[in-house]
């Protein structure tokens, strides 16, 4: 077992693995969202170096486990593999022109078995949340994380609940859901509702469903997704033979600190040397706070950081 505790990257406070929910001291209660998350599993990084190194992990097969010295679950037996990880890394080689001559390639994500990047993350919570002693798997999305988590709860063998949310992630404004998550989630035998009000009101009914039948909502551990989410990382270091990009484009909202943040333990594991990088969201064009792969402050590697 490596990892060793969580970790706020904020207010430095550290929290047994076993914690659920976000940093005590940072979160907002009703205000949660995968934006205010702030916390990561701390790993024993000189132990793994001293177990791993690239021979071994070529030698395994590609996916998400591949990584599993630096995913949180202990009991093999816990972590489900519905073959999530592993995707492509495909040269765009008829772009080149448009970024001076640089390398540009696409990580091809839409490969994973539910459809979604969000299998690497899910994977990972949902083995995590197992292993804790969960009944069953809950969530509540707007649809990706909802069809990951169903197709996972299939391959588990356990039961699952889908709150699906609009489009747009609300449940208060009449927002439509998307039919074709619900047909997919459906189909994978999860239980779909969608629920009326704000999402404290919904957050608050999970953690009833949670304390009084036993099932884990998803967003409690979501430490876990985002040690899923740097399996992203690894493999794209991997893919470009130990060599960290020099830059990272992911056109989505939070997940571009946590793939980005993969390189880290990959570097502080001796696995390869970490160059200067940084990362845009596509959405935006703006840089994220805590996205530098440097030292600076809001660093996800680092041990103290300030919001910015
Ligand atoms: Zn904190």
């Amino acid at each position: 077992m490596y990892a060793t505790s969580l970790h706020c990257f904020y207010c430095g406070a550290d929290f047994p693995l076993a914690h659920r929910g976000s940093c005590t001291n940072c979160a907002t209660v009703g205000q949660e969202s995968a934006l205010s998350e702030t916390l990561g599993v701390r790993y024993d990084l000189v132990a793994i170096k001293r177990q791993l190194d690239r021979d071994e992990l070529v030698r395994r097969a590609a996916g998400l486990w591949r990584y599993r010295e630096l995913l949180p679950v202990v009991d093999p037996t816990f972590r489900i593999e519905l073959g999530a990880g592993g995707t492509r890394l495909a040269p765009l080689t008829r772009i080149p022109e448009a970024i001076a001559g640089n390398r540009l390639f696409m990580k091809v994500e839409g490969s994973n078995p539910s459809g979604s990047f969000k299998d690497r993350p899910i994977g990972v919570a949902a083995s995590v949340a197992l292993e804790q002693g969960a009944r069953g798997l809950a969530c509540l999305t707007s649809g990706n994380i909802g069809s990951a988590m169903a197709a996972i709860a299939a391959k588990a063998g356990v039961s699952s609940l889908v709150l699906l949310l609009g489009a747009a992630g609300l449940a208060d404004q009449g927002a439509a859901v998307n039919v074709e998550k619900y047909v997919q989630i459906s189909a994978y035998g999860a239980e779909v509702v969608t629920p009326m009000g704000n999402l404290g009101q919904l957050y608050a009914l999970a953690d009833r469903i949670e304390a009084e039948l036993g099932w884990s909502f998803l967003h409690n551990v979501q430490a876990y997704q985002t040690d899923g989410d740097k399996t992203t990382a690894f493999e794209i270091c991997e893919q470009l033979g130990w060599q960290a990009p020099a830059a990272v484009f992911v056109p989505t909202r939070d997940e571009p600190v946590w793939t980005v943040a993969g390189v880290c333990p990959l570097q502080r594991a001796g696995l390869y040397r970490l160059p200067s990088a940084h990362v845009r969201c596509s959405a935006t064009g703006s840089r994220l706070a805590g996205s530098s792969l440097g030292s600076s402050p809001g660093h996800p590697c680092g041990t103290s950081a300030n919001r910015s």
